[in-house]
């Protein structure tokens, strides 16, 4: 049966790594808004600029800019099997752009939580590194790659996101507790949360999302 999957933890969590694995064993597409954002701020247009100052400075991106993102993403047609959404949504006002899409395509929402107490987040954080091609996430600190700064699996070079900085973590760490959390207790009250303990190793992690699911 088609689902959204919905990840949702503190930044850090493993909230990247558990879509891919997801993603590749359901067949479905990941849906990053990070990264889909990350992209847009590439281009020096107003919005462009404005959304690259945000997440520089670890703050939530306007929740309209967000509905007119997911709403034109969620509507491919890759979408109509179900998808994971990584990063989204992040506010109430957000939840309920996403229920409102999920009964126009009449997929059911599992909100799939991620806890992970605040000090391993950090150096989760400040150690990872993302490949700038395939998106394969390391980590300095859990898990070094064979060469240096290139990726095992495409060779291509790790980037270390301007937004993992220790002083950006923190108000990152900040919005979420304010705006995201609250939104567990939402999805727990209808029966549809899905809670793992991400400090497990990924594979259990995964294994136990994946039987739940
Ligand atoms: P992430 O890659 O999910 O950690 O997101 C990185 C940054 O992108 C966040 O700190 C925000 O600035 C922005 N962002 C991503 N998703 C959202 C969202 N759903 N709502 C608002 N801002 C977002």
């Amino acid at each position: 049966m088609p689902m959204i999957l919905v990840m949702i933890g503190p930044p850090g969590a493993g909230k990247g790594t558990q879509s891919r694995l997801l993603s590749e064993h359901f067949h479905i597409p990941q849906i990053s808004t990070g990264d889909i954002l990350r992209d847009m701020a590439r281009y020096e247009t107003k919005l462009g600029l404005q959304i690259k100052e945000t997440q520089a400075a670890g703050k939530l991106v306007d929740d309209e800019i967000l509905a007119s993102v997911i709403q034109t993403r969620t509507t491919q047609s890759d979408c109509a099997n179900g998808y994971i959404l990584d990063g989204y949504p992040r506010t109430p006002s957000q939840t309920r752009t996403l229920e409102k899409i999920a009964r126009g395509q009449n997929i059911e929402i599992r909100l799939v939580s991620i806890d992970v107490p605040r000090e391993t987040l950090l150096q989760r954080l400040t150690g990872r590194r993302t490949c700038s091609k395939c998106g394969e996430i390391f980590n300095v600190y859990f898990r070094p790659t064979k060469q240096g700064n290139f990726c095992d699996n495409c060779g291509s070079e790790l980037t270390h996101r301007a937004d993992d900085k220790e002083e950006t973590v923190a108000t990152r760490l900040e919005a979420y507790e304010k705006m995201t959390a609250p939104l567990i207790d939402y999805f727990k009250e209808s029966g549809r949360l899905i809670a793992v303990d991400g400090t497990r190793p990924v594979n259990d992690v995964f294994e136990e999302i994946r039987s739940a699911v």
